[in-house]
C-alpha cells in the first residue's frame, strides 16, 4: 500500500472503504505507526494527554445482556447492585477529581434506558459539575430525542454510548437491543448538539475483519465521534471474558492507530484494559495516537491503575494533562 497523500492525513472522511481500513491493518507495524504518527502530529501535541474521570453513579442490575459487563443481571458476576447516588455525594467526587488534574468528569448508570425522573437527578449533577469549570459526560443508556435535549439544556459537554464491535458480530455479544438502536440514540445526541463518545471493546473473541468493521462504522459516521473510547475486554467473570482468548497487545495497539488516522481529529481514548499492560504497551498505545485516559482506581467496575502509577508513568514519557481548552 503506497503512502496516501498528506491531505488524507489531515482531511477527516466519512467514505472509508472497507478495504481501505483492512489494509491499514494490515501495513507492516513500523509503517501503520508512522501513518498514525503523522496524523497525530497534525491536530494534537503528541506530548499531552487529555484526562478525564469515570464515576458508576448507579451499578449494577442493569437488564441488558452485554456479554462483556459485568452489570447485567445476565450476568452472574457477584456484583452489588446500588440506587442512584445522591446529588450532593457525586459533586464531592468531582471536587476531588478537579483537584487531581481531572478535565472531564464522567458519570455512568448501568440503565437501559433513563426514566425521566431519574434523568432530572442526572441532569443536576450535570448541572453541579458544569459549575465547578469541568467538562462533562455521561453514559445512561439508549436515550430519546427529548431525553437528549434535556441532557443538552442542563449543560452536558458529552454523551458516551459505545457501539461496541462489528455490525456483524454484534449478535455474539449482546441480544437485548440491535445495533441500530445504538445508531438511534447516537443520531438523537448528535441532533441535540452533545458531543459523541462512541468506541468500542475488542478482544471479545471477534476476528480482525470484526475490528475492521468496528473501526469502519465509527469512521464512516456522518461526523465522527468527537472521543473514541477503545476498549480490551476486562468483565472478570462475563460470558465473552470467560470464552475469549487473550488479544495481544499489539494487535490492541494496531486497532488504535487505525482509529487515529481513520478519525484524525477525534480524542483516541485508551479506556478499560489498561491495568493489564505494561508501561511499554502503554506507551506504544501512546506512540499510536492515544491522546486521553481514564484516571483513578475504577472504570465503572473495571480495575483501573491507580493515579500515582499515572503520574509516573506520565513523568517517564514526558507526558503531560491536556489543558481544559484543547481537550
Ligand atoms: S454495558 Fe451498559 S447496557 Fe450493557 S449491561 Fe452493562 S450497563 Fe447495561
Amino acid at each position: 500500500m503506497n503512502a496516501p497523500a498528506r491531505d488524507l492525513y489531515t482531511t477527516p472522511r466519512s467514505d472509508w472503504t472497507v478495504a481501505e481500513i483492512a489494509a491499514l491493518f494490515a501495513l507492516p507495524f513500523p509503517e501503520l505507526m508512522f501513518r498514525a504518527q503523522s496524523v497525530h502530529r497534525a491536530h494534537f501535541d503528541p506530548s499531552q494527554v487529555q484526562i478525564s474521570q469515570l464515576l458508576s453513579i448507579k451499578t449494577g442490575g442493569c437488564p441488558e445482556d452485554c456479554g462483556y459487563c459485568t452489570q447485567s443481571v445476565h450476568n452472574k458476576t457477584g456484583l452489588k447492585a446500588t440506587r442512584l447516588m445522591e446529588v450532593e455525594a457525586v459533586l464531592a467526587e468531582a471536587r476531588a477529581a478537579k483537584e487531581s488534574g481531572v478535565s472531564r468528569f464522567c458519570m455512568g448508570a448501568a440503565w437501559r434506558s433513563p426514566k425521566d425522573k431519574d434523568l432530572d437527578t442526572v441532569c443536576a449533577m450535570v448541572e453541579g459539575v458544569k459549575a465547578l469549570g469541568m467538562e462533562t459526560c455521561v453514559t445512561l443508556g439508549m436515550l430519546t430525542a427529548g431525553q437528549a435535549t434535556r441532557l443538552k439544556e442542563s449543560g452536558l459537554d458529552y454523551y458516551n454510548h459505545n457501539i461496541d464491535t462489528s455490525p456483524e458480530y454484534y449478535r455474539h455479544v449482546i441480544t437485548t437491543r440491535t445495533f441500530q438502536d445504538r445508531l438511534d440514540t447516537l443520531e438523537a445526541v448528535r441532533t441535540a448538539g452533545i458531543n459523541v463518545c462512541c468506541g468500542g471493546i475488542v478482544g471479545m473473541g471477534e476476528s480482525q475483519s470484526d475490528r475492521v468493521g468496528l473501526i469502519h462504522a465509527l469512521a464512516t459516521l456522518p461526523v465522527h465521534p468527537e472521543s473514541v473510547p477503545i476498549n480490551a475486554l476486562v468483565g472478570t467473570g462475563t460470558p465473552a471474558a470467560e470464552t475469549s482468548p487473550k488479544l495481544p497487545h499489539l494487535d490492541f495497539v494496531r486497532t488504535i492507530a487505525v482509529a487515529r488516522i481513520t478519525m484524525p481529529k477525534s480524542m483516541v481514548r485508551l479506556s478499560a484494559g489498561r491495568e493489564d499492560m505494561s508501561d511499554e504497551a502503554q506507551a506504544l498505545c501512546f506512540m499510536a495516537g492515544a491522546n486521553s485516559i481514564f484516571y483513578g482506581p475504577r472504570l465503572l467496575t473495571t480495575p483501573n491503575p491507580v493515579a500515582d502509577s499515572d503520574r509516573a508513568l506520565f513523568t517517564k514519557l514526558g507526558l503531560s494533562p491536556m489543558p481544559l481548552t484543547e481537550g
